[in-house]
């Protein structure tokens, strides 16, 4: 049986960003940039004023004391017209270009009106300010950026600071990697949909829209497919839907029960199989495998029908190839490190993912693993922010001791 490490490698193998497309901006928010992106602008656009006040010479304000005449009034938006020289000032609002001649600005509040009004003709201005220095409150012109500077790189994860970014620069649309589509199946005779009530020997479907979520979640477009019966017909009839998908995730139908049919189904419509069971718990009997055609290539994911299974396996396998499809980098899960809270002991050769509370507290960061009934308690998960790593052997973990921890 294969490793964790190794099975994500061969899922991330598999897992080629998906073709580039062009999208308004306002559709980009957690797409991956598939260009670099470069201004076409200074910014600032000119040595601009961060406060409202007033321009001035800086002799002028050696001492910290000014009596000043007031030439000019500068709304964001204006264009001074007259320089400076000593003696005067410029009325100037946040944002507005410094006139030239201007060495610093004082800002409003450290300043009296002598004489004039804001909506009459300008008058003189009295300042008295303990801290002065030239160049105070002056952002030059290109501080932040130059024309030509690239200022985003091909794959990064776009945000709304890259949003706001992009907008500076004008590109009122990006080019982005497109946005994976997943298909979601559950199985089983045995599974009904969460709106009715279930008869004897019946569940609900858990894993549906759970899947389904975490796929949401990962920014992508989610197809559900409902639910297929252990049968050979209903299992193909949904399956040649799902591989319309870039991902199928099936839950269910993997073990070695009598109607785990799902490989074998696969296998009928050329899907290939890369591995089946990692060495993991909950989890073991996950399936994976790829359908190659020429000009596309569909993953498919056949996870253990147990909801906390799917989970973990949603997140260690089918989250980081949807990030590698969607363009990113960085594909791996996300790992903390914590230290255990109370002791705690496993069995078995399996690395275990035990759902847990990470906690930030002063002292550092701790875990603490939620009482947790097996592998269909989905209770415990959802108590639960995280999932603790407990490496496989017979052991005792006492408090204290570091772990590696993926929140949820
Ligand atoms: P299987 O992997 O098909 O053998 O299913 C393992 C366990 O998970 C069984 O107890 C199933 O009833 C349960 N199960 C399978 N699919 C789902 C689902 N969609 N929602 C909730 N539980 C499920
Ligand atoms: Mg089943």
């Amino acid at each position: 049986m294969i490793s964790v490490d190794d099975a994500q490698c061969l899922v991330l193998e598999q897992a080629i960003a998906l073709p580039a497309e062009r999208v308004e901006l306002s559709e980009a928010i957690g797409l991956v940039l598939a260009e670099d992106v470069t201004s076409d602008i200074d910014s600032p656009p000119w040595d601009k004023s961060i406060v409202d006040g007033f321009a001035v010479v800086a002799t002028d304000l050696a001492t910290g004391k000014a009596e000043l005449e007031i030439i000019e009034e500068v709304m964001a938006g204006d264009v001074p017209r007259r320089q400076l020289s000593r003696g005067q000032a410029t009325r100037i609002m946040t944002g507005a270009p410094t006139p030239v001649g201007c060495e610093a600005v004082v800002m409003v509040e450290q300043t009296i009106m002598v004489e004039g009004v804001s909506d009459g003709p300008p008058g003189r201005v009295r300042i008295q300010t303990d801290k002065f220095a030239a160049g105070q409150n002056i952002l030059r012109r290109a501080a932040a950026m130059k024309r030509g500077d690239k200022v985003l790189a091909a794959g990064t994860l776009i945000r709304p600071s890259e949003i706001g970014l992009l907008a500076e620069v004008g590109r009122s649309q990006v080019l982005v990697h497109r946005r994976p589509t997943v298909a979601v199946l559950a199985t089983g005779n045995e599974i009904i949909a969460c709106d009715r009530n279930p008869g004897p020997g019946q569940i609900r479907n858990s894993n549906g829209p759970m899947l389904g979520a975490l796929a949401k979640r990962a920014e992508c477009i989610v197809r559900d497919l409902g639910i297929a019966s252990d049968t050979q017909e209903s299992l193909e009839r949904h399956v040649r839907e799902g591989l319309q998908a870039d991902v199928l995730v099936l839950s269910g139908g993997v073990s070695a029960g009598v109607l785990d049919l799902v490989p074998g189904v696969l296998a009928a419509h050329d899907v290939e199989q890369v591995f089946y069971k990692v060495n993991v718990k909950p989890g073991k009997p996950i399936w994976f495998g790829v359908l190659n055609r020429e000009g596309f290539r569909r993953l498919v994911f056949g996870l253990p029908g147990n909801p906390v299974s799917s989970l973990v396996c949603f997140e260690l396998f089918v989250r980081p190839a949807l990030r590698q499809l969607a363009g990113n980098r960085d594909a791996q899960p996300g790992r903390q490190w914590a230290r255990l809270s109370k002791s705690h002991s496993v069995r078995g050769t399996r690395d275990t993912y035990h759902p847990a509370i990470l906690r930030e507290e002063d002292a550092g960061r701790t875990v603490e693993p939620v009482a947790w009934r097996g592998s269909a308690d989905l209770r415990a998960l959802a108590e639960a922010n995280s999932l603790a790593l407990f490496p496989g052997g017979d052991r005792t973990f006492e408090p204290g001791e570091q772990l590696a921890v993926y929140p949820l």
